[in-house]
């Protein structure tokens, strides 16, 4: 949409509205209805049912809950696509993911304690990560609907693409952390380079979103920018201002540290000039979005000041630029108000105004502390963000975007085969072909919202409807413990050691279907453990750029080949720093030189 008809946080309607009929209406009194963007929405069936735990604070049933709210609010009306989409498959995981530990996370159940000790212990299947019924399942589906959102974006049959149930930014290429298992954001990612040069990925998590940034490390493809709280001691303990990528990658990664209690202000200033800045220089050809609600006000895990309409209002920034967009959930552990949070940035996305008070819903006990879209959830914790410090960030963050000297623009010439493949696949589904005029995203059903609706409920009594008061084990443990990492883990893990020479052939290649960015399995990448989670250390902070070397070695080829196509840049280049001119100019990829002089190494 051209114009931004959209209210936002500052609007005061939103806070006075509070007789409305509960339902949404789609804002097009001023605006060409074709100009509306086409919002297709992903939601597993069952996905909400899952249980981490009674005291973990990690609730699936949040999604049934923003589902709930989003259909009571007749969004699924201004939606134009609704999906319960396939679930991934294993091939499809193993994109990213090693094979071993996608083979582990499919065999180990609950009962398994015993005879699978050692892999448990290994892939980091505990604390934080515990294994729990149908984990498997859960993996798959919430990394299916992001693939399938990703791929309905490449086909361009969408404009905007959502997934609340994905988002889970912290799971590493062979291990869980986080409370995530499988990354399917980098997965959809992957997906996206197909046919797009160049990705931006912004994080507004409260955690550092470290399992992305460490994937696309020496990626001059994709673009990282996470804003987060960073102490250095709580989780994952990275993400530091000048944490910047490597390699090709270089300068391809920004961070925004920040401090507690952050208020809407604040942040709103910091992001959109952060974000406005990185779109100019960059110039993605998609977005991925990850709406981590834990930076909200009142999270049992985070210590933020963001209010719904301030988080949604970054939505809503994202939204204006226009391109392809992947929006995805992520944290978020004080339930009803990361349902409210997600169900506001649908109306956002879709682009309907909704009232403030919430519809009925067979969750109504969720919402008795307030029946409304808006609570009051500001101001509990004090802002230690100056606006000097902040200020500080902004103006760093400006001069390192210098030195992207105009992003990368790889040309693409021929479809890879196995992409072929899929298309052909698409073509024999006829729905799908009378749908969307063409390609699609693959195995996805219609979604009924009637049934949607009704999803299991387990209980209102639910542990988590404490806001904090009884965090469990795995949230104390998430927050900020040191030492609770500090076990060893047997594995032979350095401190970030890279995978090794995975990017330097590669990055020296031209592009041909083999080099394509969705074959990271088939280079030479040599299979040793890269990732370094710091054992023994404390915090599970050391960055392997192992993962991240294969990453870039499947994104870094393209781009190293056409970078000669890229256009003029849009920023200043008084610096003279080429992003991967020709393979003679580069700098030499980390592999070979463990390289860690450019590797974040986390301070204690
Ligand atoms: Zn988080």
């Amino acid at each position: 949409m051209a114009r931004s008809l959209l209210h936002t946080f500052s609007d005061s309607k939103y806070f006075e509205d509070r007789r409305g009929k509960g339902y949404a209406h789609p804002i097009t009194e001023r605006i060409n209805p074709h100009s509306r963007p086409i919002v297709s929405y992903y939601f597993p069936k069952g996905v909400g049912e899952h249980h981490y735990g009674e005291r973990h604070p990690m609730k699936p049933h949040r999604l049934s809950l923003t589902n709930a709210l989003v259909i009571g609010y007749g969004l699924d009306k201004q939606i134009h696509q609704f999906y319960d989409p396939r679930p991934a498959t294993k091939d499809e995981l193993e994109a990213y993911h090693d094979s071993d530990y996608i083979d582990f996370l499919s065999r180990v159940a609950p009962g398994s304690h015993n005879e699978m000790k050692h892999l448990i212990d290994s892939f980091n299947c505990v604390e934080d990560c515990p294994i729990f019924a149908d984990m498997y399942n859960f993996c798959r589906m919430y990394a299916g609907a992001s693939l399938a959102g990703a791929r309905k974006l490449c086909s361009g049959s969408t404009d905007i693409a959502i997934n609340w149930s994905g988002g889970l930014h912290h799971a590493k290429r062979g291990e869980a952390s986080g409370f995530c298992y499988v990354n399917d954001i980098v997965l959809a990612i992957l997906e996206l380079l197909r046919f797009h040069p160049r990705v931006l990925y912004i994080d507004i998590d409260i955690h550092h979103g470290d399992g992305v940034e460490l994937a696309f490390w020496n990626s001059n493809r994709v673009m990282t920018v996470s804003f987060h709280k960073y102490t250095g001691d709580f989780f994952p303990g990275t993400g530091r201002l000048d944490d910047n990528g490597g390699g090709l990658g270089k300068h391809f990664a920004l961070n925004v540290p920040l401090l507690d209690g952050i208020d809407n202000e604040s942040y709103l200033a910091i992001f959109k000039s952060v974000i406005g800045d990185t779109v100019n220089a960059f110039r993605p050809s998609s977005i991925v979005l990850q709406c981590g609600a834990d930076s909200l006000g009142c999270d049992r895990l985070g210590a933020f000041n963001l209010s719904i309409a301030a988080h949604g209002e970054c939505v809503n920034f994202v939204r204006k630029f226009g391109a392809p967009l992947l929006v995805l959930g992520g944290g978020g552990y004080t339930v009803h108000n990361v349902s409210r949070c997600w169900t506001y940035e649908t109306s956002v996305l879709v682009g309907a105004e909704v009232p403030n008070e919430l519809p009925q819903t067979m969750y109504d006990a969720w919402f008795a502390d307030d029946y409304t879209l808006h609570p009051a959830i500001v101001g509990k914790v004090e802002n230690q963000n100056s606006p000097q410090s902040l200020q500080r960030i902004t103006t760093s963050i400006r001069s390192k975007l210098r030195y992207l000297q105009g992003a990368p623009s790889v040309q693409m010439q021929e479809i890879p085969p196995d992409l072929a493949g899929w298309l052909a696949d698409e073509e024999r589904n006829p729905e799908e072909r009378a749908e969307d005029r063409g390609a699609s995203a693959a195995g996805e059903f219609r979604g009924e919202p009637s049934k949607a609706r009704n999803e299991f409920f387990e209980s209102e009594t639910d542990i988590d409807k404490e806001d904090g008061g009884q965090a469990g084990d795995a949230a104390a443990a998430r927050g900020a413990t040191p030492g609770r990492r500090a076990r060893g883990r047997g594995r032979g893990r350095g401190r970030g050691r890279p995978r090794t020479v995975a990017a330097a052939p590669a990055a020296a290649s031209l592009p041909t279907p083999e080099a394509d960015g969705d074959t990271p399995s088939s280079t030479p990448a040599p299979r040793g453990r890269g990732r370094g989670r710091g054992r023994g250390r404390g915090r599970g902070r050391g960055r392997g750029r192992g993962a991240a070397a294969a990453a870039a070695a499947a994104a870094a080829p393209l781009a190293a080949a056409s970078a000669s196509t890229a256009p003029a840049s849009a920023v200043p280049s008084e610096v003279d720093v080429s992003v991967a001119e020709s393979p003679a100019t580069m700098p030499p990829t980390e592999p070979q030189t463990p390289a860690l002089s450019t590797s974040p190494e986390p301070v204690d």
